[in-house]
């Protein structure tokens, strides 16, 4: 259990009290944690020990693989893996059987925010209105901002701390990206865009790699008292080669913000970078 250590502070007074609410929503940290916030809460629900959850009974155990016949997942659909209507009429006819090892039915809805367009989430409401016995329902969010308030009204919140990468860590990253644009080959840049996949990281990294960037430009018009790496991408690169880095980043920005996938944002962005520094 010691993976959930941090977790099971979060949920402590529920735990203690022992009264499971029908339906949670946890936001906030990073998508690594509100998903294991939710693996614990559904292995809390479906555990047959006393004490849960105990992590070693076989419901823990198949709650913990993913491989719990009581815990259901909505198929996600289209280009931009959204539950539909569809999905949503269909785990609402699902969460009226029951359940068939545990005691609870557990249905976990990740990344609502994103995967869950409003006309779901009103045809969502219904359960949660008048939710079956023994059901859980847990949703997943990094804001609970673009969940409708009806949603939100009905459930219990939990919100994971934030861990925003340290100034340095975010320096880093930037600097990586940077020297990676001006690498021969892909392979750096790659490497290092592959590190932006969470929203925050991604925008505040971009940040700098901007900041950087403006410096090289005021580099190239005399202003010489910059960074070294300022410096160095002013000497490698033309003036509309770095304008067009800097507009692109701000592009990426915005992209970040609308509910787009972020390993195909990351993938866009390297090849633009390249294409950008390097076209003939
Ligand atoms: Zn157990």
């Amino acid at each position: 259990m010691d993976d959930f250590l941090d977790i099971q502070a979060t949920f402590s007074d529920l735990v203690s009290n022992r009264r499971m609410p029908h339906a949670v929503l946890i936001e906030g940290g990073t998508a690594d944690k509100r998903a294991n916030a939710a693996k614990y809460l559904s292995m809390y629900a479906v555990c047959s020990s006393e004490k849960r959850p105990c992590g070693v009974c076989k419901n823990c155990i198949k709650a913990k693989g993913m491989g719990h016949s009581d815990i259901y997942t909505p198929k996600l659909s289209g280009k931009t893996n959204i539950i539909s209507v569809e999905a949503v009429r269909e785990l609402i006819k699902d969460a009226s059987i029951i359940p068939n090892e545990a005691d609870t039915k557990v249905f976990i809805l990740s990344d609502v925010d994103r995967c869950m367009p409003e006309i779901s989430q009103n045809a969502f409401l219904k359960i949660l209105e008048e939710p079956p016995q023994s059901t859980l329902f847990i949703l997943t969010a990094e804001s609970s901002k673009k969940m409708l308030s009806t949603i939100l009204s009905r459930v219990q919140v939990f919100t994971l701390k934030n861990e925003n990468a340290t100034d340095e860590q975010t320096d880093a990253l930037a600097l990586e990206i940077i020297e990676g644009i001006l690498a021969l080959n892909e392979h750096k840049l790659l490497l290092a865009t592959a590190k932006l996949s969470n929203r925050v990281v991604f925008k505040d990294t971009l940040n700098v790699v901007s900041e950087y960037l403006r410096q090289a430009l005021s580099q190239s018009v005399g202003n010489t008292n910059q960074s070294d790496i300022a410096k160095t991408v002013a000497k490698k690169l033309t003036r509309q080669r770095i304008i067009g880095l800097i507009e692109l980043s701000s592009k990426a920005t915005i992209k970040a913000d609308r509910n787009v996938n972020m390993a195909l944002l990351t993938t866009w962005l390297c090849g633009e970078y390249r294409r950008i520094s390097w076209q003939r």
